[in-house]
């Protein structure tokens, strides 16, 4: 969709901005350019919508040398949303969303009518936010008004420039969390630009990592954070790469353990020396329908004597995350309730639960797997023995 070919920037003064840059973005994918400031990042997108021209190479978009697009016409095809946001001081927000809609021709009523679909889908309840001003609005909801304003004439590619810089780191997650769920919706071909390694993390399909002008690795994020290609990128991601793939590393089911169970309607006494005699010291208690209900403690049971069920002992299970949600979440959720274990259900049943020791065995499983550069699930040992 979008292709650089040997790109170069030399600005007047002689300052090389842009080194003989060559990559290319699929149709729908979101690559993140990240490095640390000055390293050639705005200038690499500028050159995409010819607000800078490259001083030597090719920039192909749908196979298109854009040098050949007029320059008008070229924007029309390409969102761009930055961190000022740049929003016009003294119209509404609704004018401002419905201001490329209109500049390329529609009516009025059909501009504004998009802008409060688009003010509508990044958040902002237009019959609320579309007569205010800019002024009037918090900063996140600003950034959510550029977003609105660069997607209001549904361009193919969208250029965003630290759109979340200004922001608090709180309002931030939001608005990143906000910004994946509208892309899969939408599904632009989107070149992201941030300086913060845990943005490009979070936000990118693939991440291009930027050294002085140059691309030093562009990969996934998984790949970039397990398997560093030099030592800068592996300085840049930090020595606290282990922690930042929790975020990339999705919990499977061989992750995780088969806890002791008991069931809600089971008499407390007979639960109690089962689970004795199991040499487990809790359980997780389930309903007739294998959802999660809670947990019981085995002494507690023990205490009931005769009376009562598992059910009248159970306490509330806090900690739990969904199948497929990043390790990082079973952490924290283990963190925040000072919890052993976190259970990982399918909705609401359980399909297991994690334990510190499973959580360190499949970082380790991702990031070995990575530094192979192949998913261990995908290697056939039957097929290498046959070749
Ligand atoms: P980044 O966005 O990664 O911070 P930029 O692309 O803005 O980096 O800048 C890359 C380099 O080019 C920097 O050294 C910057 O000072 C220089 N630069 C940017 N714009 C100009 C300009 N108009 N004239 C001269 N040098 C520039
Ligand atoms: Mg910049």
């Amino acid at each position: 969709m979008i292709r650089f070919e040997q790109v170069s920037k030399v600005y007047p003064d002689g300052t090389t901005a842009v080194d003989d840059l060559s990559f290319e973005v699929a149709k729908g994918e979101l690559v993140t350019l990240v490095g640390p400031s000055g390293c050639g990042k705005t200038t690499t997108m500028m050159m995409v919508n010819r607000l800078i021209e490259p001083t030597s190479g090719r920039i192909l978009m749908d196979g298109e040398d854009i040098s050949r697009i007029d320059p008008v016409k070229l924007r029309r095809r390409i969102g761009y949303v930055i961190q000022q946001v740049g929003l016009f001081p003294h119209r509404t927000v609704l004018d401002n969303t419905a201001t490329v809609p209109f500049l390329t021709g529609w009516k009025k009523e059909k501009a504004r009518a998009r802008g409060a679909e688009l003010l509508d889908l990044v958040g902002l309840d237009p019959s609320v936010y579309g007569s205010r001003y800019p002024e009037q609005l918090s900063g996140g909801q600003r950034q959510r008004v550029g977003v609105a304003r660069a997607l209001a004439a549904d361009p193919p590619v969208l250029l965003m420039d630290e759109p979340f810089g200004a922001v608090d780191p709180v309002v931030r997650e939001r608005l990143q969390d906000e910004f994946l769920s509208l892309q899969a919706t939408v599904r632009k071909t989107v070149l992201l630009v941030t300086h913060d390694m845990e943005e490009a993390v979070r936000m990118g399909d693939r991440i291009a990592v930027y050294g002085q002008g140059r691309i030093e690795q562009f990969d996934t994020p998984a790949a970039v954070l397990g398997a560093p290609a030099t030592p800068y990128v592996a300085q840049f991601v930090g020595a606290d790469r282990g922690l930042k793939r929790l975020s990339v590393t999705a919990i499977e089911p061989d992750d995780l353990e088969d806890p002791p169970r008991a069931r809600l309607d089971e008499p407390a006494a007979p639960a109690a020396a089962r689970l004795r005699a199991e040499g487990a010291r809790w359980a997780v208690v389930l309903n007739e329908r294998g959802e999660l209900h809670g947990w019981v403690s085995t002494e507690d049971l023990a205490l009931a004597g005769s009376e009562g069920t598992v059910g009248d002992l159970a306490r509330r299970m806090d900690a739990w995350v969904p199948m497929g949600a990043p390790l990082k979440h079973a952490f924290s959720e283990m963190l925040q309730w000072d919890a052993g274990w976190v259970a990982v259900l399918d909705g609401a049943r359980l399909v297991g639960v994690l334990t510190p020791v499973k959580l360190h065995e499949a970082l380790r499983r991702s990031v070995d797997a990575d530094v192979q550069g192949v998913q261990r699930d995908e290697v056939q040992f039957d097929s290498i023995a046959d070749a």
